[in-house]
């Protein structure tokens, strides 16, 4: 949530009721509800908060603005009923059906009813295979290339990473049955070969490991080792997959509410690159945006360019003035950022901040603090013990209270105590962390971004955050 040029309390009392809404209020929280009532006299207002009908009362005065459309709760049982009436039914008892019907599940708020449907998807296609062997429709010397293929379809189409490996495990040891049992240096060797050709460095260097442990003259099998070592591309995947592991490689969406052209989702391609290097600069490169797909004429997505607004650079204006962006359901896992079409990428970054780290606005102060989190235009950095003021009115989730943003990202669980401030991996460009310089993408709200750095890993020096993998789906 940025600064405000209007309070637009009135809006509340001319729409109807029980429609859910996200209300805005002016020390920057964001409750996401219906309104239930409404007391003139009392000058307050109750909303129910959640799906049991838990109900919150507000003053008035506190609220800054209201943004109608449905909670995530009532979205999310509409597609449940969906899912049940129509589309359960329909599954047929194919992978190909199954995989249909986890990605709509996945993508529709429903993510456990997703994973079902993809495993299942897994379990049927690697049975048809058997069946198809058996059969002798696939001869058993294709057997490999068939479980290569479902191995990369898991990875890359239906992102069950797990499975995927177990399928690879199951290929190689297709493929070392095939290359003959006896445990050789010149056999780990091949092994490696055949891994590498086939992208898995990791599985590679074990074997050319082995190898060269049963014969450590073996120059070949030695080469390798040191070529995968010293290869910038196999130490920045490791460098993601490490992050990966501790929540620090983000998977998020774009959801556009309506029909664009390819020049349109390009742009929000570029801003999501942005946003994925301020992300890496102001964490001193511990966070980054590993992949994110953009989709238009959807509802459904982590970041939502609201219909109408494609050419606006506010939540209710054109000129940007007002509300910019706001964020629900800050810090928990249903976070979601609603924005107009031309956002900033500094916005974007500040309200990303609320929704995965849980951050509070830094803007009910006085002054405000030094910080992403203060109003438009922003720094690109976060508060420390060292420049964080208190005195906000907001408060973050529970945990947060009184801390720097540092601390509060430093102290959140699902990182597993890896993130570091400073960061001991980390070298600011030349004039450190109080240099900041212009954005780069001027737009009246960018505020000045830190000069970033590099990260030094395993001799590598990362300047930028590794390239963000985009998924377009235009619709
Ligand atoms: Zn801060
Ligand atoms: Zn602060």
């Amino acid at each position: 949530m940025k600064r405000i040029l209007a309070v637009l309390v009135a809006v509340i009392a001319a729409a109807g009721p029980l429609r859910g809404d996200n209300f805005v209020m002016k020390n920057g929280q964001v409750v996401e509800g219906k309104l239930k009532s409404w007391d003139e006299a009392k000058k307050t207002f109750t909303v129910i908060v959640d799906e049991k009908g838990t109900t919150k009362t507000f003053k008035m005065n506190d609220l800054k603005a209201r943004f109608p459309g449905k909670t995530t709760w009532e979205r999310r049982a509409e597609y449940l009923a969906q899912y049940e009436k129509t589309k359960k039914p329909a599954v047929k008892p194919t992978w190909e059906s199954h995989q249909t019907l986890g990605k709509w599940c996945k993508k529709f708020l429903l993510p456990e009813k997703g994973l079902e449907h993809l495993r299942m998807a897994r379990q049927l296609r690697v049975e048809k295979l058997v069946g198809d062997i058996e059969a002798g429709k696939i001869k058993p010397d294709d057997e490999l290339d068939h479980r290569l293929r479902i191995a990369k379809w898991l990875e890359r189409e239906l992102g069950l990473f797990v499975e995927s490996k177990e399928e690879y495990t199951i290929a190689y040891g297709i493929k070392r049955v095939l290359l003959g049992e006896e445990p050789s240096a010149d056999l780990h060797y091949r092994l490696g070969k055949w891994s590498q050709e086939i992208g898995l460095e990791d599985m590679a260097l074990a074997d050319f490991e082995r190898a060269v442990a049963l014969n450590p003259k073996h120059s070949s099998a030695k080469d390798a080792v040191n070529r995968i070592r010293n290869s910038t591309e196999f130490k920045l995947k490791m460098l993601g997959e490490e992050y990966d592991k501790y929540g620090r490689a983000w998977h998020i969406s774009v959801a556009i509410e309506e029909g664009v052209d390819k020049k349109f989702i390009d742009g929000w391609k570029d801003r999501i690159q942005g946003l994925s290097e301020y992300v890496w600069n102001i964490t001193e490169g511990q966070f980054y945006i590993a992949d994110c797909e953009i989709e238009d004429n959807t509802s459904e997505g982590k970041i939502i360019v609201e219909k109408g607004k494609l050419d606006w650079r506010g939540m209710d204006n054109k000129e940007g003035s007002g509300v910019l962006a706001y964020c629900a359901a800050s810090g928990t896992p249903s976070w979601e950022v609603h924005c107009p079409g031309i956002t900033g990428v500094s916005v974007l970054a500040h309200e990303i901040f609320h929704g995965v780290f849980g951050l509070p606005d830094e803007y009910y102060q006085n002054p405000m603090c030094e910080c992403v989190m203060k109003s438009a235009p922003n720094p690109q950095r976060l508060c420390d013990t060292s420049n964080h003021i208190g005195g906000g009115s907001n408060r973050g989730p529970p945990g947060s209270e009184g801390k720097t943003c540092w601390q509060i990202i430093i102290d959140r669980p699902e990182f597993k105590a890896t993130p570091k401030h400073p960061n001991p991996l980390w070298v600011w460009a030349e004039g450190g962390p109080e240099k900041m310089v212009p954005a780069k993408t001027p737009d009246h709200v960018e505020g000045p971004r830190n000069v970033g750095g590099e990260v030094r890993w395993q001799r590598l020096q990362v300047k930028e955050p590794p390239k963000t993998v985009f998924m377009i789906l235009d619709n």
